[in-house]
């Protein structure tokens, strides 16, 4: 009997093995390491013949597990590094086992579209958004960036007349933002609009990196009444500092722009009473970037896409598939490959749907407070001590600091990841080196912190 056969008669042990692996990385991910310090040798051809399921778990726990990190686990600070809820798990080994290609929410065969669109609605309720938006899954922010800015190049070509998608871009097209993110710069090089011709408008003054209003009008100004798109921030990754919205309604009444606002994790401020205020008149933006896999604590890769309905003509031009002539019309016969850049995709609403069905609104009200108090409360600990200094205020979940000796920062750093306690990632701030520790993970408490502050501690009698 061939391995596949066998495999599938055994399939219930594979699994129960796995599951029992799972639980154990899972009940001890407080003491895994953050780091890895060691490689494998990579094997570069493949046997003629295969080992089976269990034969390969065996050689993947041989080789592999012992490199991996825990990077879903409570003290990864680095990056913006979410976790994953149980019930977001359960919902993840759903999607894999059902195997759905996610496209349709009627008729011919497949409607798994149908969890994703009320996925899409329940992320609007816990956003306190209007229904007004139009929404789907992508693998993460940067593509939700793709996809919005993709609705908004459409925008911009209509807006003369023109029919980018069909005829290519004609003319330059103006893009604003004061602190984009990299994956912003980087689909506007993908979408053939330049990452160099990003107009750039200045900060606010006193260690903001929000866009100053009166600059931006300025900007504006100086357009002549082209129009253009705006790329503003709810939540820069470096502190945190969310874009006035308010003040940027009030220019959406006098000026013809596309306003695409990237709330990949601020976003989640809208989670709790005393947040909500920093994204207040966020849904008056034409588009909103959301990732899923940071906040909401899903497992990679997962992110939405919000587009205002009233611009879903423009979607289906820049994403309709040419020769699905079958599909007819997109509106009518709703499928989600006429919306978004995939066209074969993964379920990836189900873990999203599991945990906000699981947790509703006052779960995630409790993890982003829990975490904005575990940065809270590392930042006290930054300020009271000498050798360190924050190079801004803690604005929500993210502390941004350095050291005193701003040169020892490299070495710190190193010293600090390697010690496999906890993890976090380098930056340049306010042309200084810091350090930046962002909590998104459900799972960190009191204990994470101080256990990370004494290995800090530590690392600076070895400076
Ligand atoms: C993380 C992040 C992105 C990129 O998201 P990916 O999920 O890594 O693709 C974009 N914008 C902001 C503000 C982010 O924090």
């Amino acid at each position: 009997m061939n391995h596949l056969n066998k495999d599938q008669q055994n399939l219930d042990n594979i699994l129960t093995d796995v599951k029992e692996q799972g639980m154990a990385y899972l009940n001890q991910i407080h003491e895994r390491a953050t780091a890895s310090s060691g490689g494998v040798e990579l094997i570069n051809s493949l046997a003629a013949e295969g080992v089976g399921a269990e034969g390969a778990l065996k050689q993947f726990n041989e080789r592999f597990e012992p490199i991996i990190v825990a990077s879903s686990g409570p003290r990864y600070w680095g990056f913006v590094t979410g976790g994953t809820t149980p019930a977001a798990i359960a919902g993840d080994w759903l999607t894999t086992i059902y195997d759905q290609n996610t496209q349709s929410a009627k008729g011919n065969g497949d409607i798994s579209a149908l969890i994703e669109l009320e996925t899409i609605q329940l992320l609007l309720s816990l956003f306190n958004l209007p229904h007004q938006f139009f929404g789907g899954f992508v693998t993460g922010a940067t593509l939700s960036n793709f996809t919005c800015l993709a609705v908004a190049r459409q925008w911009i070509g209509k807006q003369e007349g023109k029919d980018f998608a069909r005829e290519g871009i004609t003319d330059k097209v103006n893009v604003l933002s004061a602190t984009p993110h990299s994956s912003s710069v980087k689909s506007l090089a993908m979408l053939g609009l330049g990452s160099n011709n990003i107009i750039p408008v200045k900060v606010m003054q006193g260690n903001r990196e929000a866009l100053d209003i009166a600059d931006l009008e300025l900007k504006i100004q100086a357009l002549n009444g082209a129009p253009f798109i705006l790329i503003s921030s709810a939540g820069t990754v470096n502190t945190v500092d969310f874009d006035d919205f308010e003040a940027i309604n009030r220019l959406k009444q006098k000026y013809n722009f596309w306003w695409h606002i990237d709330a990949a994790f601020g976003g989640f401020a809208a989670c709790s009473p005393k947040y909500s205020h920093l994204v207040q008149g966020w849904e008056n933006a034409d588009s909103i970037t959301v990732d899923c896999h940071k906040w909401l604590n899903v497992p990679y890769e997962s992110a939405v896409f919000l587009v205002k309905e009233a611009h879903q003509l423009l979607q289906v031009e820049t994403f309709q598939n040419s020769n699905a002539a079958y599909l007819g019309n997109p509106m009518e016969n709703f499928s989600y490959l006429n919306f978004l850049p995939e066209n074969s995709r993964r379920l990836k609403a189900l873990p999203a749907w599991f945990t906000l069905t699981s947790y509703g609104k006052q779960g995630y009200q409790e993890i982003v407070e829990s975490n904005v108090e575990m940065a809270l409360l590392f930042s006290g600990f930054i300020n009271n001590h000498p050798a360190f200094e924050l190079l801004a205020p803690v604005r929500l979940n993210t502390v941004c600091f350095t050291l005193t000796d701003e040169s020892h920062v490299p070495e710190f750093l190193n010293k600090l990841n390697a010690t496999g306690k906890v993890f976090m990632t380098p930056t340049f701030y306010n042309g200084k080196k810091g350090i930046r520790a962002a909590f998104v993970n459900w799972r960190t408490s009191v204990a994470d912190v101080n256990l990370a502050t004494a290995a800090m501690l530590e690392i600076l009698t070895e400076l």
